[in-house]
């Protein structure tokens, strides 16, 4: 079967051999990888991936960084990584405390260069919010015109605590939406939950350019959620992320196939969907 993978991650080898410096640097790379025994993946394990899955098609994803040059440093890496692999895509960072001229530089930088997205923003550890419309205004009129898509960390407002869950819950996310309408978004780890309230029908209507990750979700949830919200949002706004190197594809991938979906609505998730979205 065809894979689109829309949510992965992978650093500059220099990130992985110096772990403690890029720590000191930034917090949500302190929060996320500063434990020894999480694997910080590199550019080594991606061409191993592509080499054993020569069908496979990735977008990897920033993290979402505090600081600039840090970033920029990133966002280098990750144009480097799509301009060298065919099978790859990239989602790059920006943060609004940065404001908007240098946001808006660091945007038309990395589109020039081929990157498709912005994300996977942590704005609780980046340090600002989403709700804050005078700074996105113009970066997502700009998103808009190049037609990037943004793709947010989301959380559930209950259940257990994680490294870096934040608090993106369903009400923030569905705020953000209902603002910028026309904007492409990606809500990770299906939404935090957000496709239950697809039960009222406006939402639907309304959020006609939210799609959904599957990233990491057997962390969170029996696989059956994937069945129930594939039921709930219609066929296309489901994707299936796996959110390596937390998680190995094929551990993501098979926990979708535990979902009891048929082979049509795999195919929607695995591939379709995310090959519509990105015309790719
Ligand atoms: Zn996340």
């Amino acid at each position: 079967m065809n894979i689109i993978d829309v949510h992965t991650h992978f650093f500059p080898n220099d990130m992985k051999l110096n772990r403690s410096k890029y720590c000191n640097l930034d917090p949500n790379f302190a929060e996320l990888y500063g434990e020894k025994r999480i694997n910080i993946p590199v550019e080594d394990d991606l061409v191993k991936i592509l080499n054993k899955y020569p069908k496979i098609k990735l977008i990897i994803q920033s993290i979402g960084y505090k600081d600039f040059e840090l970033s920029k440093y990133t966002n280098d890496f990750l144009i480097e990584m799509s301009t060298k692999y065919d099978q790859v895509k990239t989602f790059g960072s920006i943060n609004i405390t940065w404001g908007i001229e240098k946001c808006l530089q660091e945007l038309e930088r990395m589109y020039s260069k081929g990157v498709i997205g912005i994300g996977e923003l942590h704005p609780d550890a980046q340090g600002f919010d989403i709700l804050n419309f005078n700074i996105f205004d113009p970066i997502v009129e700009r998103m808009v015109s190049n037609n990037m898509i943004i793709n947010f960390h989301s959380s559930e407002p209950v259940g257990h605590i994680y490294n870096g869950k934040g608090r993106m819950f369903p009400s923030k996310l569905y705020s953000f939406a209902m603002k910028y309408k026309n904007l492409k978004m990606i809500f990770s780890h299906l939404g935090g939950g957000l496709p239950i309230y697809y039960f009222m029908p406006e939402l639907k209507k309304e959020l006609d350019n939210v799609y959904y990750d599957t990233a990491a979700i057997d962390f969170l949830y029996e696989p059956k959620i994937v069945k129930v919200f594939y039921e709930i949002l219609g066929s296309e706004k489901i994707l299936f992320g796996s959110d390596y190197g937390l998680i190995p594809i094929e551990r993501a991938a098979q926990n979708i196939r535990d979902s009891k979906l048929t082979s049509d609505e795999l195919d929607d998730i695995f591939y379709k969907n995310a090959s519509n979205l990105l015309s790719w």
